[in-house]
């Protein structure tokens, strides 16, 4: 992939050798970023407009217009349908689709981090297949590309590039879900040293009816941590259960898979001993972000979806489009579809730039790979978390628009909301990632110390009394920017004063951390809107008429965020403060949170007559 023109520039003007701060998980919070600094997707490359075009058209071509013709979605379970899945990724291979993330001399397209996750976001196009090329190109073959040696990386990766073989990811067993290390499938080496005995059971296995390459965790002997080893279809003592049966997402083969003495040759061992915990939580770390990607992308489409009904169908003598109930509905959705992708971008793109600034460093190219996705675990849990609750809400308000017609099977919209909620439930549950959020900042600032959240903290006074300020600067974004202050304010504020509470017993205290989660995830979301439209103001090629409906949306998603933070802020308030501290902490939060004068049916009106005079989502 080339850079663009603005990454040339940016990469140029920093010596490589100096670490750049903004490219720094977490730091968002304790100070400010410029516009400068973040990447908006107007700035995509040629090629990674031509790889989303080509995705998406191959989604359409092979994937949505079968669907209206047979009337019903695929579902594996049914033989026929079953080998239309693997036409369809063998359709994909020969495109170079099964390739994304695979180096090129691997015979991959090589794309760097945020065309893989822009790859994620447009295969959502695909329905449920969107799963299988998912498992196919990130979970099921990352962990060769970033841990493999020269020569499981040769024998491997062309094949699953190509489409020829298939690839699965088996972590999660029938006692250990959530709780992904306390696997209890085991692995001996046999005393000739040639061999691992693998014996087990893994449940839940994306592609695994008909994966040939399957990425398998499992302990060494008594080993506190799990190592992974590279396990074929093929192999002796390796065996598969047919196919569940699912609420959604049919058309993707899931399974469980058992090893029964399964002979695995010695050099298959992923990575080194013990390496296996660390590799399955890099490869998810990134997964998460792709997961987010997927979901904004089926929010995306959903809205296209409800925005063509309701401009076609007529009640009560108009398009049911011209009712302010269904335009409430469409500005909702574009809003935060829009919002989302601008933290989703920033974040991809940050980890690009890690990348090459430790590769600048010295550091190896898998490993500077891994490293880059594993500083914005913070980021990831949170793009993971929004984008999957955004697909959810949307494709149920799609139905709502649809009435009727969004109950029955033939417009595909029933099936959307099915196969959306998988996406709170796999790539580590939502709450699993809600407790991420905050416990991963604050392992960054009380343990290795990367974040000085105490520093940032000390501000709050003088911000405090310039909220209380009569004099209230309106030009430019002043008014915006003290928006997201306020947002990051409140989550320091309220970590501060709920650690000193409770200490180390907070961890314990799940619904305050997940309040804490929430209101920091809105400040990284409203401050990545609010860069983007900060950044298309200064750009000469930026469309002014969709400008002005971007900046409404950043509005809205402002005026939003402000609410969600503020009933998080003052259930943790009421969760673990009382008395005179409970009602000056309540004074606090809701100084920080002031409200913001916009509005909102005006700014959800205007942004969805613009979709609508568009016939759909066009930013
Ligand atoms: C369709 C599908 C495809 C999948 N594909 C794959 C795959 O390809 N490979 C693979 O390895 N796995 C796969 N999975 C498994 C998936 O990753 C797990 O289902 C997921 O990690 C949750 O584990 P669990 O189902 O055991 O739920 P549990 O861990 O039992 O969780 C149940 C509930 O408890 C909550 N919970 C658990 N722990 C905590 C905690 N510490 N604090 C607060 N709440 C908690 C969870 O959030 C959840 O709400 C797939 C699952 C499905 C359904």
């Amino acid at each position: 992939m080339t850079q663009t023109t603005f990454e040339k520039e940016k990469v140029s003007s920093r010596n490589p050798l100096t670490p750049n701060p903004v490219l720094r998980g977490g730091y968002f919070v304790t100070a400010d970023t410029s516009s400068e600094e973040i990447f908006i997707t107007e700035e995509w490359s040629e090629e990674h407009r031509m790889m989303a075009e080509m995705v998406t058209d191959f989604c359409i071509r092979e994937v949505q217009e079968p669907f209206f013709r047979r009337g019903r979605e695929l579902v594996v379970t049914n033989e026929e349908d079953r080998k239309e899945v693997l036409a369809l990724l063998k359709k994909a291979g020969e495109l170079g689709l099964c390739g994304v993330s695979i180096p090129e001399r691997y015979g991959g397209m090589g794309l760097d981090f945020k065309g893989n996750a822009l790859f994620s976001k447009v295969a959502a196009n695909g329905f449920s297949f969107a799963t299988t090329l998912g498992a196919q190109t990130s979970i099921g073959c990352l962990p060769i590309v970033y841990y493999g040696n020269e020569a499981q990386k040769e024998k491997y990766l062309p094949g699953i590039a190509s489409g020829e073989l298939i690839a699965a990811y088996a972590l999660t067993e029938p006692g250990a879900g959530s709780d992904a290390n306390s696997g209890k499938t085991s692995a001996t080496l046999s005393p000739d040293g040639q061999h691992y005995l693998l014996n087990g059971q893994k449940i839940w296995i994306t592609n695994g009816g008909f994966a040939d390459v399957f990425i398998v965790f499992a302990r060494i002997d008594q080993d506190e941590k799990l190592s992974a080893f590279i396990v074929e279809r093929g192999f002796e003592g390796f065996s598969a259960g047919p196919e569940e049966k699912k609420m959604g997402i049919k058309g993707s083969s899931t399974v469980q898979i058992y090893f029964d003495n399964c002979k695995v040759p010695a050099e298959n061992l992923l990575g080194s001993r013990q390496e296996g915990f660390r590799i399955a939580l890099n490869i998810l770390n990134g997964g998460r972000i792709k997961a987010g990607a997927g979901g904004i992308g089926g929010a995306q489409l959903s809205l296209d979806k409800a925005v063509q009904y309701a401009v076609e169908r007529r009640q009560f003598g108009k398009p049911i489009a011209g009712f302010g109930a269904i335009q409430y509905k469409i500005g909702d959705i574009a809003m935060r579809a829009f919002a989302n992708e601008a933290a989703l971008f920033r974040t991809a793109d940050y980890i690009d730039r890690k990348e090459a600034e430790l590769k600048a460093g010295g550091m190896p190219d898998s490993e500077a790979k891994v490293r880059a996705i594993r500083e914005f675990a913070v980021e990831a849990s949170i793009i993971k978390v929004k984008g999957s609750d955004l697909v959810c809400y949307a494709t149920d308000e799609a139905i709502q628009i649809h009435g009727g017609m969004g109950y029955a099977q033939e417009t595909g919209i029933e099936m959307g909301y099915r196969d959306a909620r998988i996406t709170k439930i796999y790539e580590g549950t939502n709450e699993v990632n809600r407790l991420l959020i905050v416990g991963e900042l604050t392992k960054r600032a009380m343990v290795s110390k990367e974040l000085d959240l105490v520093s940032a903290g000390k501000k709050i006074p003088s911000f405090l009394l310039r909220q209380l300020a009569l004099f209230r600067p309106k030009e430019g974004y002043a008014e915006e920017e003290r928006i997201v202050q306020g947002l990051k304010n409140t989550f320091l504020f309220l970590s501060g004063m709920a650690g000193r509470k409770l200490g180390r017993k907070m961890i314990e205290e799940q619904e305050i951390v997940m309040n804490l989660s929430t209101i920091l995830s809105e400040a990284y979301v409203a401050e990545s809107v609010l860069l983007k439209i900060k950044k298309l103001e200064r750009m000469e090629s930026a469309d002014k008429e969709k400008l002005k409906i971007q900046r409404q949306m950043m509005q809205l998603y402002l005026y939003e965020a402000l609410a969600v933070a503020k009933k998080a802020a003052l259930e943790a308030i009421g969760s673990f403060a009382d008395g005179r501290r409970k009602r000056t902490y309540n004074l606090v939060a809701n100084t920080m949170l002031r409200p913001y004068d916009v509005n909102p049916k005006q700014l959800r009106r205007n942004i969805a007559g613009f979709i609508i005079e568009k016939r759909g989502y066009c930013f």
